[in-house]
């Protein structure tokens, strides 16, 4: 038995899901433990080119088990869609392959307007939000206020549940926003349209995920978005509304007890940013054009335009210590072939002084980066399948970043194909 997390060392979009699409053949079983339908990850494998949101990214592989865990934003209405595009494109879900938490909490239909009424309250000051719903969601998890997948279950209850909930949430839709009201009939036909739909999915996983660790089964962990998004650890309030480190994903899973053998953090050989927030390490203008062009990078979920810099070490050594990673995947090299020299931010400058610690988040507003450069290799790199093949320069910036930010890389990641991959 080997239990794995995969998750982002840093900002989000690392390339987490092509890592899992790959590793899966190691693992019996998938678990998805924390966020929600804002996630984008971008999975091309020889059944084509997917983009999934809540969906784990184990679902192409025969024989593996997914799970949406209690930790994640169960929104019914994104995931029934997102089961049909996937379904349409020859994927197949069923109860055997696919199974819900029953004690995820549903994000209702008035979260996601939450959402956009809320950063459109904000206007010039927003946090830069997906509009998923997400923050309204967890929020009122934690307040208790919101429905657990099982009690689809229990009809009778989940009216009484819905009709108490709603009378509270519109104190707060019409009073505080001049929104229109909800009423019962929408959530009587949102509960027929959609939670229906999904309920032969729910079932206990704790109890699913116990046998399974039992049985000796592996068990792979897949988060969403990085460590400096983490709720707790990250740039708050610049954060996502999770805990997306790896310490999190036994409570988010359903499988308290679940012990994790390794943790591979995915760091992308140059930094990317979506939203507002601090980003020390920010490129601008043409320079920024160029790398985002190369990149192609842009939101998998929102299309909008990434922010891009150069690899940060100062805030990539402190994702490798807060997910505790044991081994690193190093993704998109293939990208920086462009470069002459290649950027990396080394320091930060703080009240004049050099550091090398990832500072407060307040004071991330006042860090300045320190860039220093390392020899381009100026040729096609993407074919390459073999860590002896590599060019010097590229073996040299590996290695340089790998001794910067105290963890091996065993995976350096070329393309976004599922072979594309160099096994250190
Ligand atoms: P995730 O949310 O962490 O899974 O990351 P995304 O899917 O949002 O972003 C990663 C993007 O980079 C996707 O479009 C991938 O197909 C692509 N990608 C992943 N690894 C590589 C790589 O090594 N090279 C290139 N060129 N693209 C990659």
């Amino acid at each position: 038995m080997s239990n794995c997390a995969i998750v982002g060392i840093n900002w989000g979009d690392e390339g987490k899901g092509r890592m899992v699409d790959l590793l899966t053949q190691h693992y019996d079983v998938v678990v998805r433990y924390q966020g929600g339908g804002n996630a984008g990850h971008t999975v091309i494998n020889e059944h084509g080119k997917f983009a999934l949101h809540l969906l784990p990214s184990g679902i192409f592989r025969a024989g593996v088990v997914n799970i949406l865990g209690n930790g994640v934003a169960l929104d019914p209405e994104n995931l029934w869609n997102e089961m049909q595009t996937v379904i349409a494109q020859g994927i197949a879900l069923t109860p055997e392959n696919l199974k819900i938490s029953d004690r995820a909490s549903l994000l209702l239909p008035w979260h996601r307007e939450l959402d956009s009424l809320e950063e459109a309250r904000l206007a010039d000051k927003k946090y830069g939000s997906t509009k998923q719903g997400i923050a309204p969601f967890y929020s009122d998890k934690y307040q208790k206020k919101t429905v657990m997948a099982g009690e689809l279950f229990h009809p009778e209850h989940l009216r009484a549940h819905l009709a108490d909930l709603l009378e509270w949430k519109n104190l707060t839709l019409s009073g505080v926003y001049g929104a229109e009201p909800y009423t019962m009939e929408r959530l009587t036909a949102w509960v027929n349209d959609y939670c229906e739909k999904i309920k032969p999915f729910i079932c206990d996983v704790g109890a699913f995920l116990k046998n399974a660790d039992k049985a000796g089964k592996n068990i792979l962990f897949e988060a969403q978005l990085g460590a400096l998004r983490d709720l707790d650890y990250g740039i708050y309030p610049y954060t996502t509304s999770s805990n997306t480190t790896a310490a999190y994903a036994p409570i988010g899973s359903g499988y308290p007890a679940a012990k994790i053998n390794e943790v591979v953090g995915v760091v992308k050989a140059y930094s990317t940013c979506v939203g507002e927030g601090p980003f020390t390490c920010e490129w601008f203008g043409e320079e920024a054009e160029k790398l985002r062009e190369a990149g192609n990078e842009y939101g998998a979920k929102t299309g909008r335009p990434r922010r891009v810099g150069p690899l940060d070490i100062v805030a990539t050594r402190y994702g490798v210590e807060t997910q505790a990673a044991t081994n690193i995947a190093l993704t998109k090299l293939d990208v920086l072939s462009y470069m002459e020299k290649i950027p990396v931010c080394t320091h930060y400058l703080l009240d004049g002084k050099q550091i090398d610690d990832f500072p407060f988040p307040t004071l991330l507003a006042e860090a300045k980066p320190v860039t220093e450069y390392l020899d381009g290799w100026k040729c096609d790199i993407s074919g390459v399948r073999r860590w002896e093949d590599l060019p010097a320069a590229a073996q040299k910036y590996v290695e340089y970043v790998e001794k910067a930010i105290g963890c091996h890389i065993g995976y350096v990641s070329v393309g976004p194909e599922r072979d594309s991959i160099i096994l250190r």
